[in-house]
């Protein structure tokens, strides 16, 4: 087993390797950048190193410093989380080849998947079902016009680096495909680096439901059941459950078959999480598959019993799995809420500032991973996720019942956070007897604000934003009974106290 282990991440993720690490005995090295002077994860890791100035790109992904800092300190392996360097196969090489084991996958399968087009050919030779499309990215307008008459309207451009919901356009007919196509081409060259776009079919209101599997280095592969996230905004989720209300016992053998399938196209070892979308009829194909632990992985943890960390730290010493999948079954029912330092009544943007005051929920079926606690700073540099709220029930009731009790409970001041936006979901009928599908925000805030926003182009996330904080204002989504007992009318202000 490793005796030191390098956490090169930051926030909640950071605190709970942090504390994987604790139980397996093993010491645990946080880095930080100047931002994060005074960051939650330094204080729960054993060490704490400075990595440098606080953009991303000068700190948490400078690889070749974090090596080198591995080194020094005598680390003999380092734990990604997600984000940052978890995908990076450069880095995962430059690991691989300092002799410092890296808690992930191999660099070829991280490769194999990181590159969608490539990974939907893969998956197609493996009689993995994915959505109708194309397995190469467009060289130009024309093929892009050709590809789209043969899978017929409505499409959807992808960037093929594609990753966070970034560089994704719907198109609903040939006129609009020219500037689609540019457009896509831009973003992904912005967001990625890369131009490369390509087309495949708009599911008609699909569920994203996706597929925990884990693999060891000796051939044993298992799956941990579904998680459904279709409650998205920009395409990024913000709530996500185990199991799906949707799938049934038939469905759910069908696709964790074919999440294993995907795993074992491309020798995979370590946790990973296979991402599909399902239509009404339960048909379900292939989107892309992420090769880490994923935000989401609380709620599986709930269900199951299984330590996916410490899982992911064993794999990686060599070990084999700890369970096999007989001895897994689904015990209840779980629900996270990714609780956001945003500005709702703003355009949702990321509320900036210092936490003042948290008192998380407690009680029966609660869990938080926190990356923040009062004194912690929301800067601009990283996304602003304060925290991860999940709740357990012996069934889907109790466990909604449980999280509108817990959201009720939170007390976070000194930035705005999401968190009324949460209270107005579990009130929606079509939240509650599953049937939501990802467009379930879309759908069901459009008929609840003024007309004047809903002239404003689909695409745009401000029109959600904008909706949000409308709500707010017009009382439609209440807020959590703490804030209404002691500080509604300070809501829109940018201190609770
Ligand atoms: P990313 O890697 O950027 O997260 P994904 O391919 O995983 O992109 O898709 C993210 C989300 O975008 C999905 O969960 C779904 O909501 C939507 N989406 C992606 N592809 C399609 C499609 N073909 N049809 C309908 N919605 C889609």
């Amino acid at each position: 087993m490793f005796k030191k282990i390098l956490i090169a991440n930051r926030g909640e993720i950071a605190v709970r390797i942090a504390r994987a690490c604790k139980e397996l005995k093993i010491k645990s090295a946080a880095i930080y950048s100047e931002a994060d002077k005074n960051s939650l994860h330094i204080r729960y890791a054993d060490e704490a190193y400075f990595i440098g100035p606080s953009p991303a790109s000068e700190s948490y992904l400078n690889y070749p410093k974090i090596i080198e800092l591995a080194q020094k300190i005598g680390a003999d392996a380092i734990h990604p989380g997600y984000g940052f360097l978890a995908e990076n196969s450069e880095f995962i090489s430059a690991a691989e080849k300092s002799g410092i084991t890296f808690i992930g996958p191999s660099s070829k399968s991280v490769e194999l998947m990181g590159e969608k087009t490539a990974a939907r050919a893969l998956m197609k030779k493996n009689n993995v079902p994915v959505v109708p499309g194309i397995e190469k990215p467009l060289t130009d307008i024309e093929e892009a016009k050709s590809a789209a008459k043969i899978i017929g309207y409505p499409v959807i451009l992808k960037a093929s680096a594609g990753g966070g919901g970034k560089g994704m356009r719907k198109v609903f007919n040939e006129n609009e495909l020219q500037q689609a196509f540019e457009r896509a081409k831009n973003e992904a060259l912005k967001a990625f680096g890369n131009s490369d776009v390509y087309l495949e079919k708009l599911i008609d209101d699909p569920k994203h439901i996706e597929v925990q599997i884990i693999g060891d280095k000796h051939g044993n592969y298992a799956h941990l059941f579904e998680r459904e996230c279709s409650v998205q905004r920009r395409h990024q989720k913000v709530i996500e459950e185990a199991p799906s209300a949707f799938v049934d016992e038939i469905t759910r053998r069908k696709i964790t078959d074919a999440a294993i399938n995907a795993a074992k196209a491309c020798n995979y070892y370590n946790a990973g999480t296979v991402e599909f979308l399902m239509d009404k009829n339960k048909n379900f194909y292939f989107l892309e598959m992420n090769t880490r632990l994923q935000v989401e992985h609380p709620v599986t943890e709930l269900i199951t019993g299984i330590d996916l960390v410490k899982e992911q730290i064993n794999i990686a010493a060599g070990n084999k799995l700890s369970f096999d999948q007989s001895h897994l079954q689904i015990n209840g029912h779980a629900i996270e809420c990714r609780i956001y330092a945003e500005d709702v009544d703003n355009n949702f943007a990321p509320s900036i500032g210092k936490i003042l005051h948290h008192k998380p929920p407690l009680g029966p079926g609660i869990r938080l991973d926190p990356g923040i606690d009062a004194a912690s700073e929301v800067t601009i540099y990283y996304d602003p996720m304060l925290s991860k709220l999940a709740a357990w029930g012996k069934n889907r009731e109790e466990a909604i019942e449980r999280m509108r009790r817990a959201l009720g409970e939170y007390q976070i001041s000194g930035v705005i956070t999401n968190i009324p936006a949460f209270n107005w979901v579990f009130n929606q009928p079509s939240f509650i007897d599953g049937t939501f599908t990802i467009n379930f925000i879309e759908k069901e805030f459009m008929p609840l604000i003024p007309d004047k926003w809903k002239e404003q182009t689909e695409q745009n996330y401000e029109i959600i934003a904008a909706i949000f904080g409308a709500l707010i204002k017009n009382e439609l989504i209440r807020l959590s009974p703490v804030y209404n007992n002691h500080q509604s009318d300070k809501w829109l202000s940018q201190n609770y106290e």
